[in-house]
């Protein structure tokens, strides 16, 4: 039984909002093999120190923890140090992840332009507009052009904390740039910003927590720049920016007559060049030699959000989505999966015991990923991937092979979605201009815009806080961006269909049906929240305002990993009040929990907003949306 308690219903809930996940839960019972929810129980009571932040184990002296007894560890460290300090520590694993994956990207459009790698570079037009922007000759044939602009983004990640990051100063909004030059937070390279910040967060070097929240900010606008922006940019140059494309989620849309392989974690090189390899003449003899009618590529978390939005393109054949970070073991325990491709974060050790009950082969396709138990390695390199997707392919067709068709159960929902939104498809929905949108923005038919973005996080019930709040925010017109494993929650319960506006109110409702466009709009993955910033950007340019002043707010109601707490942070510094639920680790420090929740917002305009009834969450967003709205005189 979840914790939600978001409706009088609550008691007869299942762990899940999804009834696909809630059967397979009773199957995995059944079948004696404890997953997330059953653990998340075994946990019960977690511990109050690590909750509130106050548990330092940086030396041996410790762990210390704060009690009113004893305020500080035995170097003197107090609550706000130790909170302060864990946070950065936090926030840093979500940039170092988010650099690898930029760094993957870089070294693919580089191989790739050398004609060494089964891509082709996806969005030429959007390759010169950035280059042209960096300064390079606009001239220059595509592929030398791609392999200078990946040179230059690898500087970029490179340099120097005391240079200025270039991605910042030509992308932030003016007011922005303004702000933070004035707190002394523009950042440099986000690989020195990191080195500087787990340096600070030794023991004994920084220990001022108030310059420690500054490092968060700067942090954080590193990432924005470079891990979310430069990331999304660079990867839209290499597999084609989104475009609009329908496609379907839930388990089940597992087709027990095919071979069926699962693209799980964020980066989507692999899995798209495993799909193409799967229409090749010869992958598909050899399945149906096996017995099987076909293969399938399914999606799971942001791998599959990435190819969801490029399954017009670069993606075309992907089978659609299964689910979000909680859906990992459920997926595997329908026992019609042959093999999971985990790339990157995110791939629980969970999984493993799930897998060993069926026949389902876990593989890893990157060099950072393994896991107890998986022998199996297929780590991505550019160079060798058409080869590595064949051969992925053969260990999948082994392994249905072996499949027991008795023991599949595949849970019944399916559901349609749209998907593929960004500032480029929205343009080309409004005729070229934003203008219909702000219109509608200015005379209230929607409000306002609320990302709801981030993990999902089984502390308040799985995708239940997330579903709860987009329900309160298009019923009262306002017009709901997911990104992230929300994305998956939104797609499951049909709430990225053009149908779900009926749950819209009047106004948003009339805008919906008016553009054929659902009242959650899917901008992909989590990195994709750099898509968001782009978007939000493009908007307070457009009214000549700072992102501040716009009625927009960010939600990450069930934020779970390090990434997330880098986005949070980034936001705020952006500007936006940020909703972030379950309760971070920030409370054992009264100065930290106030500088975050209120003070902060004198100085970049954002603050975050801790709320954990989502109902209440979504009242609060409200609110703050009709007082910018009210500043703005509209
Ligand atoms: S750094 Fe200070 S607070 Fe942390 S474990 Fe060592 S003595 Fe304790
Ligand atoms: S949104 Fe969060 S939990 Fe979901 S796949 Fe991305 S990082 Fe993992």
């Amino acid at each position: 039984m979840s914790n939600c308690q978001t409706c009088s219903s609550a008691a007869q809930c299942g762990v899940s909002a999804h009834a696909s996940v809630n059967q397979m839960h009773e199957r995995t019972k059944e079948l004696g093999v404890t997953t997330v929810f059953d653990r998340y129980q075994q946990q019960q009571p977690q511990c109050g120190f690590g909750m509130q932040g106050i548990c330092c184990q940086l030396c041996s002296h410790g762990p210390c923890r704060i009690t009113p007894k004893a305020p500080q560890g035995i170097c003197g460290a107090t609550a706000d140090t130790i909170v302060a300090r864990n946070l950065v520590r936090l926030e840093s694993h979500g940039i170092a992840a988010y650099t690898h994956h930029l760094e993957e990207i870089l070294k693919t459009i580089k191989a790739t332009a050398q004609g060494k790698t089964p891509y082709t570079i996806g969005d030429e037009q959007k390759l010169r507009e950035i280059a042209g922007v960096v300064g390079l000759d606009t001239t220059k044939p595509t592929n030398a052009l791609a392999e200078e602009l990946a040179d230059v983004m690898l500087h970029e990640l490179r340099k120097g904390s005391d240079e200025p990051l270039a991605l910042v100063k030509l992308f932030a909004p003016k007011t922005r740039l303004e702000a933070w030059e004035k707190l002394g937070i523009i950042p440099g390279g986000p690989l020195s910003e990191l080195r500087d910040a787990m340096t600070k967060t030794m023991s004994n070097i920084d220990t001022d927590p108030v310059d420690l929240l500054l490092t968060a900010l700067r942090l954080a606008i590193s990432t924005g720049y470079m891990g979310l922006v430069g990331t999304i940019t660079m990867q839209d140059i290499l597999l084609g920016t989104p475009s609009l494309t329908k496609s379907e989620a839930d388990l089940g849309i597992i087709d027990e007559e095919n071979v069926n392989i699962v693209a799980h974690g964020h980066v989507p090189l692999v899995a798209t060049a495993v799909i193409k390899a799967a229409e090749s003449k010869e992958m598909q003899e050899l399945a149906k030699k096996a017995g099987a009618k076909g293969i399938k590529v399914y999606g799971s978390m942001c791998t599959g959000q990435e190819l969801m939005q490029r399954s017009a393109t670069s993606a075309k054949g992907y089978a659609g989505q299964l689910g979000n970070w909680i859906t990992q073991e459920f997926m595997i325990a329908t026992g019609a999966v042959d093999l999971v491709m985990m790339d990157m974060n995110c791939s629980i050790p969970g999984m493993k015991a799930v897998a060993d009950k069926f026949h389902t082969k876990l593989v890893s396709v990157d060099r950072i990923l393994r896991m107890a138990g998986v022998e199996d390695h297929v780590d991505y390199e550019p160079e060798k991937v058409s080869e590595q997707a064949k051969e992925l392919i053969k260990m999948a067709i082994k392994q249905y092979k072996q499949r027991d068709k008795s023991s599949v159960v595949i849970p019944k929902g399916k559901a349609p979605a749209v998907a593929g939104f960004s500032v480029e498809t929205i343009l080309g929905a409004l005729g070229g201009s934003l203008d219909p949108l702000l219109d509608a923005v200015k005379q209230g038919a929607i409000k306002g815009i609320a990302a709801v973005v981030g993990c999902t996080n089984n502390r308040n019930g799985h995708d239940s806080q997330g579903l709860t709040i987009m329900r309160e925010l298009i019923k009262n017109d306002v017009l709901v961006i997911a990104a992230g494993c929300m994305s998956s929650a939104s797609q499951i319960e049909r709430l990225q269909t053009p149908e779900a506006a009926e749950e819209a109110g009047e106004g948003l409702k009339a805008v919906c049906k008016m553009l054929g466009i659902p009242p959650v709009l899917n901008f992909g993955s989590c990195v994709d929240i750099g898509r968001i910033g782009v978007a939000v950007t493009a908007i307070a340019n457009a009214l000549g305002v700072d992102p501040s002043q716009l009625p927009v707010v960010a939600s990450a109601p069930e934020y779970l990993e390090q990434k997330a707490v880098a986005d949070g942070v980034f936001a705020v510094a952006f500007g936006l009040l940020t909703h972030i639920g379950p309760v971070p680790p920030v409370t054992g420090s009264a100065l930290v929990t106030k500088i975050l929740t209120e003070d902060v917002e004198s100085l970049t305009g954002g603050k975050v907003l801790v709320e954990e009834n989502p109902v209440e969450a979504a009242r609060k967003m409200l609110e703050h949306i009709n007082q910018k709205r009210a500043a703005l005189g509209i």
